[in-house]
């Protein structure tokens, strides 16, 4: 197949004959699959190193092979496989920094193992995470974060820049910017956080993390408008679409102003994605409630929703309120949701087909390059008509059959 040619593994083998026949066998395997063998001293795609256990100091060889490994390729695939990984503990295995462990058994799943590996790798290679904040003030009355992880923290700025720039010059081409509560980072400062990561050479889309509808406002939406690398999807959680229901969550907004955010929203992009979560069978949550929510979810033609059964959490407000509903009925409520989901996340890809898409390619399964367009929907192209010298680069294409959610 065409994206294991010019695929390069390296083998280093510990211990007895077994090991060397064993390292043969795995050598075969590979080459059989279209890879090229190279000197374990020389780049590759996937190291494996084929351990040994028989003294202690062969584990501390193995190990240290394990680490000399990911020390000179920290983005190949490195597994491990041999006596020393059979049987290890969670916590060893942990601290092992190696992608794979592989126990003898196993050992013919190791090609399809090592490129699904890959195929993560390379997506994570494209979009990285940063972290703006950590902490939430907000108390929602069913959620324990704020006891467990504190008061909001924010991270500062040239903190922030510094390593989108590093991660920018590691080949990163889109950054969502997270955070437990990315509101608390302020609406003037989220916008100038965003404008200075827009001039950093080499990244080509700003996501955002999980929003308060609350922060939404003319003015910070026009902020965003300005930096060409902003991705329209907003993700505004909802939690219920009850205003009795979003008072005894402790949510501060209420659903009118929850729609007009999204109304300003769609006033400013064409197509804009708006995702959300919900939670279903929230203490207290009548039939009537539950359609009200329901019917505002609708009326929000959410590109996506996350739905959740409520969930108990000793020590919270919500866990000690009256009304808990059966965890049938919770669900439900959740089989009602999706099914307006279903409808809905439909609605909003069927709008792409005959339009042009920009995607920016994050993966290749041989068949098919998969990526995601600005608005997070994700796109497959067939690999024979696109090849894969664009996997991390912006391709322009027509919706087609090939999108999916
Ligand atoms: S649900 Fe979100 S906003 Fe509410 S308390 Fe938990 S972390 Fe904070």
């Amino acid at each position: 197949m065409e994206n294991k040619v010019n695929k390069k593994v390296a083998f280093h083998t510990l211990g007895c004959k077994v090991n060397i026949c064993e390292t043969e066998a795995l050598i075969r395997i590979f080459e059989n699959s279209g890879y090229t063998v190279v000197d374990f001293n020389d780049k590759a795609d996937i190291y494996v190193i084929n351990t040994c256990s028989v003294t202690n100091i062969a584990d501390r060889k193995s190990r240290q092979m394990i680490h000399r490994a990911r020390k000179a390729a920290p983005d190949a695939v490195i597994i491990a496989t041999g006596c020393y990984v059979e049987g290890l503990d969670e916590e060893t295995a942990g601290e092992l920094n190696c992608d794979r462990l592989i126990d003898n058994a196993h050992k013919n799943e190791i090609v399809a193992q090592a490129e699904k590996i890959a195929i993560t790798k390379m997506g994570k290679h494209v979009r990285a995470d940063v972290k703006i904040e950590d902490g939430c003030n907000q108390f929602c009355s069913y959620c324990i974060i704020p006891y467990r992880r504190g008061r909001v923290s924010c991270r500062p700025q040239d903190s922030i820049l510094r390593e989108v720039s590093q991660l920018a010059a590691t080949g990163h081409k889109e950054i969502v910017l997270a955070g437990i509560h990315i509101s608390s980072y302020g609406r003037d400062k989220l916008a100038g956080l965003i404008r200075s990561i827009g001039d950093i050479e080499g990244i080509e889309r700003v996501r955002l993390g999980s929003l308060e509808p609350r922060l939404i406002d003319e003015k910070f939406l026009e902020g965003l408008r300005g930096v060409r690398q902003f991705c329209p999807h907003f993700h505004l959680s909802l939690q219920s679409g009850c205003d009795k229901t979003l008072k005894a969550m402790n949510r501060h907004y209420t659903t009118d102003e929850f729609r007009r955010g999204v109304e300003l929203i769609r006033s400013c992009w064409e197509h804009p994605a708006i995702t959300t979560d919900v939670i279903a069978g929230f203490p207290g949550e009548s039939r009537e409630d539950f359609e009200i929510s329901k019917a505002f979810t609708d009326e929000m033609r959410f590109y996506q929703m996350h739905i959740f059964p409520y969930s108990r959490r000793k020590g919270t407000a919500a866990d000690r309120m009256p009304g808990q509903l059966t965890m049938a009925e919770k669900q439900k409520r959740v089989d009602e949701l999706e099914e307006i989901n279903n409808r809905n996340t439909q609605a909003f890809i069927d709008y792409y087909i005959g339009r042009d898409m920009e995607v920016l390619v994050e993966e290749n399964d041989g068949e098919y390059l998969t990526g995601h367009t600005p608005e997070y929907v994700r796109v497959k192209l067939p690999t024979e008509d696109y090849g894969t010298e664009c996997i991390n680069s912006l391709v322009r294409c027509r919706g087609d059959k090939f999108i999916l959610s």
